[in-house]
C-alpha cells in the first residue's frame, strides 16, 4: 500500500516537473499550499527599520531632513504641475531569495506585481469607482510606470531574515542591489514574525536602497496568501521608496502628520476592511489610502499631495533624479 502511494507522489511530483515552462518558470502549484504562518493584519516595518538605521548612522536623518526642505520648495514652486506631467519610467529588479521551492516565485507572480504597481500609482485600479465622493478630488495618477528590468535568483540556506539587510547582500547569503540611483530594488523573501514587508525611505545607504517583501504577499498570482494577495503590499512599500509616510503619522497623536497636506488626520492605523465613514481625529479617515493599513481588497488611492511628495524626488536636484537622466 505504501509503496503504491509513493509511486502515487512521485508521478505527481514528476508531472509537477514535466508542467514547468523553462522560459517562464511557470509551475503549478497544489490546491491546499501550506505556508509557515498566517498572518491576519497588515504589518510593516519600515519606520522600525529606519530607527534601527539611524542610530547606527545619524547622518540619515540629515539627509532626510534635506530632502524634506527640498519636497517643500516642490511643492511651492510647482504650482503649476507641468513638471510633475511627464512620465517617469522605473526600471526594476526583484531579486527572488528563497528558501524552499515555494518561495522560488514564477515569472508570471513577478509580472502580476508589476502589473498591480502600474495600476495602483497611475489610477487605473478597478477601484476608483469604490473611493467615496469626499476623496474623489484627491485621487491621482503619478503618472510613474514600472518595468521589469531583470530576475535574479538566490537560493539560500535562510529561512527568513527578519529586519536584517543581510538579504541585501551576496556575501551574507542573499542578492547585492543593483545601481540604487537607476534601478527600484525588490528583494522577494521571507521575512518572517508576521511581517509583510518594509522598505527604506529616500536618504538612507545607498547598498540597501529599496523594498523587501516577504513572497507570498507579493504579487496576485501563484504562492499567494489572502487577505494580502492583491499585490498592495509592494504598492504600499514602494510608496514608502517613493518618501510618503503610514497616513497616521506613525504617531498615537492626531497633531502628528505625514507631511501631506490632503490626507485627513489619523492617530492610528486602520485595520481590515473598515466601513465607511470611520471617524478619528474629528475626521472622516482616508482608509482605503494605500499608505494606511487596511487589508489589499480595501485600498484604492493616493492623493495628489501625496503625488507631490514623490514626484520631487524625480525634480532637477530631487534624490532619485538619476532615474529620468
Ligand atoms: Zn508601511
Amino acid at each position: 500500500m505504501w509503496n503504491v502511494r509513493w509511486m502515487a507522489l512521485t508521478l505527481f511530483m514528476l508531472l509537477l516537473i514535466s508542467c514547468e515552462d523553462e522560459e517562464t518558470n511557470e509551475v503549478a502549484l497544489p490546491e491546499n499550499v501550506s505556508t509557515e504562518e498566517n498572518v491576519e493584519f497588515r504589518n510593516c516595518l519600515t519606520s522600525e527599520v529606519l530607527e534601527k538605521q539611524a542610530l547606527e548612522d545619524p547622518t540619515i536623518l540629515q539627509r532626510m531632513n534635506q530632502i524634506e526642505d527640498f519636497t517643500k520648495t516642490y511643492r511651492t514652486r510647482e504650482r503649476s504641475a507641468t513638471e510633475r506631467s511627464s512620465i517617469v519610467y522605473i526600471p526594476v529588479v526583484i531579486h527572488v531569495v528563497y528558501y524552499n521551492y515555494y518561495e522560488n516565485i514564477s515569472y508570471s507572480q513577478i509580472q502580476s506585481q508589476i502589473d498591480v504597481l502600474n495600476r495602483d500609482f497611475n489610477k487605473l485600479n478597478s477601484e476608483v469607482s469604490t473611493i467615496p465622493s469626499e476623496f474623489e478630488d484627491d485621487a491621482a495618477a503619478f503618472n510613474i510606470y514600472f518595468y521589469l528590468d531583470q530576475i535574479v535568483r538566490v537560493q539560500s540556506n535562510r529561512s527568513s531574515w527578519g529586519d536584517s539587510s543581510d538579504i541585501k547582500y551576496s556575501n551574507r547569503g542573499g542578492s547585492d542591489a543593483w545601481d540604487t540611483s537607476k534601478y527600484l530594488n525588490i528583494w522577494v523573501g521571507n521575512i518572517g514574525d508576521g511581517i509583510l514587508g518594509y522598505a527604506q525611505f529616500p536618504g538612507g545607504n545607498p547598498n540597501t536602497d529599496g523594498v523587501v517583501v516577504s513572497p507570498q504577499f507579493f504579487g496576485t498570482t501563484g504562492y499567494v496568501q489572502t487577505p494580502f494577495d492583491l499585490g498592495r503590499t509592494t504598492t504600499h512599500e514602494v510608496g514608502h521608496w517613493l518618501n510618503l509616510r503610514h497616513i497616521w503619522g506613525d504617531s498615537r497623536n492626531c497633531a502628528v502628520d505625514d507631511f501631506v497636506y490632503d490626507t485627513p488626520s489619523q492617530n492610528s492605523p486602520n485595520y481590515g476592511c473598515p466601513s465607511y465613514p470611520t471617524y478619528h481625529c474629528n475626521t472622516s479617515d482616508m482608509f482605503m489610502n494605500f499608505m494606511d493599513y487596511t487589508d489589499d481588497a480595501c485600498m484604492s488611492m493616493f492623493t495628489n499631495g501625496q503625488k507631490v511628495r514623490s514626484r520631487a524626488l524625480f525634480a532637477n536636484g530631487g534624490f532619485r533624479e538619476g532615474f529620468v537622466r
